[in-house]
């Protein structure tokens, strides 16, 4: 009879001695929202009787029960087995144990499969324990423009997984000029630490912008010649559930030449590689939409191609808060624009809210609101601010290199969002390490 506490459950079968030499299943329900499934299971494998030599006691083991071990999904097909060697076995979208493959895991019946190898005359009793872990919302950096040697980077999307892994990423989305990696080719890719998001960068004479979500080999043709062709071509990427973003606006050599105004698209790059007057342009653009009432997230990446002077991978990285490292996840909280930009894979991290509003959420006015605020790796000296479509306030300066904790009242509707500068080269002005998403307020 299963049992199920909280969200485990325990399935004790018995496998009577006819059943030798034979395969069957044991099916359990998974429920919706869960990251990880971890089987265990526990038999009598082995007897021991204690036997007695000239030099000491020794114990004789007998192998009376072998059962093997594999799991099959709800569409049939088999997710993994282990023979009898592991008592044990986790799968997820993004890790699984060696001999199982990474799935997302979706709610419905799954199947244990049992092969009874050896069966004591007596039968045996296997205790199976079946755990979900739950999605759960959390901080993931990555980087979300990196080209690779399909277009003119120098690395392979294998190398770039093994670096991001390095430094200190989560994820890293594949951008190549008008080349898609294919979906499987980047998954076998992909190392347990870091998920490899499939995308191309739209590269035309007169812009360029991210597709991300784009799964198979040159899904997005690139060569258009009219406005009306532009933006025919954006409308069937965004039919096709992928998530665009316009990417360095302002570039000193490929600036968006484009009408933004006449294309759907999901967010905006404000953040291209090293902090220059073309990212500040692209913020200040972003903030008078912000203004006018436009709901469109910002995001950065630092179109990495081979390490320079003031390029490398992660500069800048974004920092998402999703449900999980899942390829879905991801994509979903970049598009809700859950997260920040900061300008390293160290940088200064923030989390905020408005009322049960987070990052990119929207919280509802009720003229008396606070903006909650967490800030980690803050430098001594960091100054903090709170932007709002009326204000701009320097909300705190760090007394010291950590975290800190504000909570700031919210006078104006429209949204909120936060930025901190610091002075990265003494004697210059201080620069944004840190630009936030908002919580839009209504
Ligand atoms: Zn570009
Ligand atoms: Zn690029």
């Amino acid at each position: 009879m299963t049992e199920r506490t909280g969200n485990t459950l325990e399935i004790p079968i018995r496998i009577d001695a006819n059943r030798t030499g034979t395969y069957f299943t044991v099916p359990f329900q998974v429920p919706a929202d869960v990251e990880r499934l971890t089987v265990e299971y526990r038999y009598p494998r082995f007897e021991f009787e204690p036997g007695s030599a000239a030099n000491g006691t020794f114990e004789f083991r007998t192998e009376r029960n072998i059962i093997d071990l594999g799991l099959i999904g709800p569409d049939g097909r088999q997710l993994g087995a282990s023979g009898s060697d592991k008592n044990a076995f986790s799968i997820s979208e993004t890790e699984s144990t060696p001999g199982y493959c990474r799935a997302a895991i979706v709610p419905g019946e799954y199947r244990i499969l049992v092969g009874a190898y050896r069966v004591q005359p007596e039968g045996v009793d296997v205790l199976y324990t079946v755990r979900f872990d739950l999605k759960s919302r959390r901080l993931f950096l990555g980087d979300l423009h990196v080209h690779t040697l399909a277009s003119d980077g120098v690395h392979t999307a294998a190398e770039l997984a093994l670096k991001a892994e390095r430094n200190g990423l989560d994820f890293v989305a594949i951008t190549d000029h008008n080349q898609t990696v294919g979906r499987s080719e980047l998954t076998a890719f992909e190392t347990d630490g870091v998920t490899l998001l499939p995308g191309v960068e739209w590269t035309n004479f007169a812009g360029h912008a991210n597709f991300l979500g784009a799964e198979r080999d040159f899904e997005i043709g690139f060569a258009v010649n009219t406005e009306a062709e532009v933006r025919e071509r954006f409308r069937a990427a965004k039919a096709a559930g992928l998530l665009i973003g316009i990417n360095h606006p302002f570039d000193e050599n490929v600036p968006f030449k484009f009408d933004l105004s006449a294309l759907p698209y999901d967010y905006l790059e404000v953040w291209n590689g090293p902090m220059r007057t073309a990212n500040q342009r692209a913020i200040a653009l972003w903030h008078r939409l912000l203004c006018a009432g436009e709901r469109i997230p910002a995001w950065g990446g630092s179109d990495y191609h081979r390490d320079t002077i003031f390029r490398f991978l992660g500069g800048p990285t974004v920092g998402v808060y999703a449900e999980s490292r899942g390829r879905q996840d991801l994509l979903t909280a970049i598009r809700n624009g859950a997260g920040f930009i900061t300008f390293e894979p160290s940088g200064p991290t923030v989390d905020f809210s408005v009322g049960d509003a987070r990052i990119g959420g929207c919280a509802v006015s009720d003229g008396n609101l606070t903006v909650r605020l967490s800030l980690e790796r803050l430098r001594a000296g960091d100054i903090v601010r709170i932007v709002t479509a009326t204000e701009t306030i320097d909300a705190l300066v760090a007394d010291n290199d950590g975290s800190a904790r504000l909570d700031f009242p919210l006078e104006t509707s429209g949204f909120v969002r936060v930025e901190t500068l610091r002075s990265l080269v003494p004697g210059l002005p201080p620069l944004p390490v840190l630009i936030s998403n908002p919580i839009w307020v209504v």
